[in-house]
């Protein structure tokens, strides 16, 4: 097995899953983190961007779009690393709720951190500014990463640079914003901003609110707002004809269609001719993929939020296996998913595990493109993984000689996703089949706590 030099780019779930598992397989790994901690996502913060869009390319980044009341999404069982469960405290301390606040996902990453000597291979306040693959004559064809320092002072002295044989990029995807497109929204008197400068419903007092979006945020967001909000229209492109209205147990939130346009007297008009005045639009409409750093002269591109071409979702063929990424699935369980391409990229670096040919992998990708255009699914849709998140992580276990995900995991995966979907405003503090949280539990009971 070959031991190689790799640069990993981010210190949230998925770089420092990938550090442990590259390390384990015998490679000299460095993870650049432009933060001061780990955690990534899970670094809440009070900061908002002065750009409440989030759409000026100078702006100041805020990586996090946590909100200060989020609790997971997900059972702690489910979320967790596939060998390090994510487990209440022994003795009582954090939040031991089966779907905990954010504080104790970051406990959890921090404690993961501890546990597997992570701390000494991160570099934080380096921010990655720039990833090329070095002339063969230059440095055999080996990757420069270039840094500078977050805090520098904003003077952007502090540009270096070291040679890899290898790199993830494991930079995560919600912190660039996606804004819906709104006929007339430029004469439009009032507010705007994104989901992800959204931390508490304070300034939404008393306010009349349209709130774009349908998917994990809106839900969460739209219900915290209506606690202070005069009213929240919640405008989605995906509904039931027969939910349309008030929704039970509010008497303050309505959902429309889509916005057909916002009109200069401040009334905003949706698809279906209903219409409210409404203070601010919020957009919780996702986020966009972004490698400022990558430097490929278009071998690896961003096309309608498609990245690619990338193998698996993560080898783009002409640069593999030396350019790598971890996490761009989504709706997906993202630790246990980190943590199987994790361990494949760690195999194939080290010579134990090969790839197919530069060509089969383009034909595997072409392949994948052509069956989503033939169902009609848009290429922003790409690495949705909604419906083959287990089929994959099991294909990449057969490929790392690892397990493959637990039935337990899957089948409390597909209870909690119902019950999100039928009960949003209750569904984190009802009970889950005990048989699955026994079968969890006792598979659990086989690593060390
Ligand atoms: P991140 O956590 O975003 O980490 C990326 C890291 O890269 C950051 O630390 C960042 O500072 C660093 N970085 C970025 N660019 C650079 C650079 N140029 N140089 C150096 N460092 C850089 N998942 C769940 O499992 N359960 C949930 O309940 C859940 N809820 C969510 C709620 C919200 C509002 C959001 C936004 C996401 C949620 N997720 C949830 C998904 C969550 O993003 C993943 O769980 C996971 O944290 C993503 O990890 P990551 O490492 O891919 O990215």
């Amino acid at each position: 097995m070959v031991s190689q030099h790799v640069a990993v780019i981010g210190a949230g779930a998925a770089g420092l899953v990938a550090a442990r598992e590259l390390h384990h397989e015998g490679h000299r790994v460095v993870v650049f983190e432009r933060g001061s901690c780990v955690g990534g996502t899970w670094v809440y913060t009070p900061v908002t961007e002065p750009d409440p869009l989030g759409i000026d390319p100078s702006r100041p980044v805020v990586h996090s779009s946590l909100y200060k009341s989020l609790r997971t999404n997900l059972p702690r069982e489910v979320m967790g690393f596939g060998d390090y469960p994510f487990l209440p405290r022994e003795d009582g301390s954090g939040d031991p709720r089966r779907y905990p606040g954010h504080e104790e996902v970051l406990a959890y990453l921090e404690d993961f951190t501890r546990e597997f000597g992570l701390e000494e291979v991160v570099k934080f306040e380096k921010e990655i500014a720039g990833v090329r693959k070095a002339e063969e004559e230059e440095e055999g064809g080996k990757w420069k990463v270039a840094w500078t320092m977050r805090n520098d002072g904003g003077g952007g002295g502090g540009r270096e640079e070291e040679v890899f044989d290898a790199v993830v990029v494991c930079n995560g995807h919600y912190t660039e914003p996606r804004i819906a497109e709104i006929p007339g929204i430029d004469l439009w008197p009032g507010k705007q901003m994104h989901s992800h400068n959204y931390r508490t419903p304070e300034q939404f007092r008393d306010l009349v609110v349209v709130l774009i979006g349908s998917a994990a945020s809106a839900v969460d967001v739209s219900r915290d707002i209506a606690k202070v909000a005069r009213e929240v229209h919640v405008a989605s492109r995906s509904y039931e004809y027969d939910t349309l209205g008030m929704q039970s147990g509010h008497d303050n939130m309505w959902l429309h269609p889509m916005i057909e346009k916002a009109h200069e007297d401040g009334k905003v008009t949706f698809l279906d001719g209903s219409y409210v005045g409404a203070d601010i639009i919020l957009h919780c409409t996702g986020y966009k993929y972004h490698f400022p750093f990558l430097e490929t002269n278009g071998i690896v591109s961003v096309d309608d939020n498609r990245v690619g071409p990338l193998y698996k979702h993560v080898f783009p063929p002409h640069l593999a296996p030396w350019l790598s990424f971890v996490g761009l699935p989504w709706k997906a369980v993202p630790f246990p998913q980190f943590e199987h391409q994790s361990k494949w990229i760690a195999g194939v670096l080290s010579g134990r595990i090969s790839l197919p040919s530069e060509e089969e992998m383009m034909e595997d990708v072409k392949d994948l493109y052509s069956e989503l255009k033939a169902l009609g699914i848009p290429k922003r849709y790409t690495h949705n993984l909604a419906n083959s998140q287990f089929e994959y992580n099991d294909w990449l276990a057969v490929q790392s000689g690892s397990q493959p995900s637990e039935e337990w995991r899957k089948e409390m995966f597909l209870e909690s996703t119902r019950k999100m979907q039928a009960r949003p405003e209750v569904y984190r503090d009802e009970e889950i089949d005990e048989t699955l949280i026994s079968q969890a539990h006792e598979d659990f009971a086989k690593f060390p706590s």
